[in-house]
């Protein structure tokens, strides 16, 4: 079983490629941020939570996001492939990860990170946030996320690289390229 972690910052294209990566494999897709928005659509009590961070561009608390993350991992799988997607966000959730990965007797295959020039990051965001309706797709909160994915999330690239599980892929240019190049890797696994 394949267990991939697509990573990037905000805006970077990781929802975008694990679409066209499940359409290829079968995979299953674990978007947090996806599954996070659905509590919130159905107004329940995870939801209200949840929404009072997102809308601030803060991460929700780890326990919670990894007691979520688990539960949604066994609600698919055993399986083929997983694809993760927003998860980990921080090294106490990649630790978790690793945990409840080994306790079901498997491991994270890569973690493949979308690398995007910063300030493409901002202008792909604001522009989807023309489309998307998403709340936290405006200049003020675009600015907070990409804060905490520096001082939060970015810390992760060195931890998988001392594992020797990053692969960086460049980010940018035509869709169908982004998409081979992580291929290219995933088939190595
Ligand atoms: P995303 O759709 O992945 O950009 O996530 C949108 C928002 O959901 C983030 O800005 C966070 O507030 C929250 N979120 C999603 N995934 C996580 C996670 N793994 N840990 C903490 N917060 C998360």
């Amino acid at each position: 079983m394949k267990n991939i972690v697509i990573f990037g910052a905000p805006g970077s294209g990781k929802g975008t490629q694990s679409d066209l990566l499940v359409k290829k494999y079968g995979f299953k897709h674990i978007s947090t941020g996806d599954v996070l928005r659905a509590e919130i659509q159905n107004g329940t009590e995870l939801g209200k939570t949840a929404k009072g961070f997102i809308d601030q561009g803060q991460l929700i608390p780890d326990e919670l996001m990894i007691d979520i993350l688990a539960s949604v991992y066994d609600s698919l799988c055993p399986c083929e492939g997983v694809i993760f997607d927003g998860f980990p966000r921080t090294v106490p959730q990649a630790e978790a990860l690793d945990k409840m990965l080994s306790e079901r007797g498997t491991a994270v295959s890569g973690m493949l990170e979308l690398d995007v020039p910063e300030e493409m990051l901002m202008e792909r965001l604001i522009a989807r946030g023309k489309s998307s309706g998403r709340a936290d797709d405006n200049a003020e909160t675009i600015a907070k996320r990409l804060t905490v994915y520096h001082n939060q999330t970015a810390p992760l690239i060195a931890w998988y690289e001392a594992a020797g599980k990053r692969h960086s892929v460049k980010g940018y240019g035509a869709l169908e390229e982004i998409n081979a190049a992580l291929c290219e890797v995933i088939d190595q696994f």
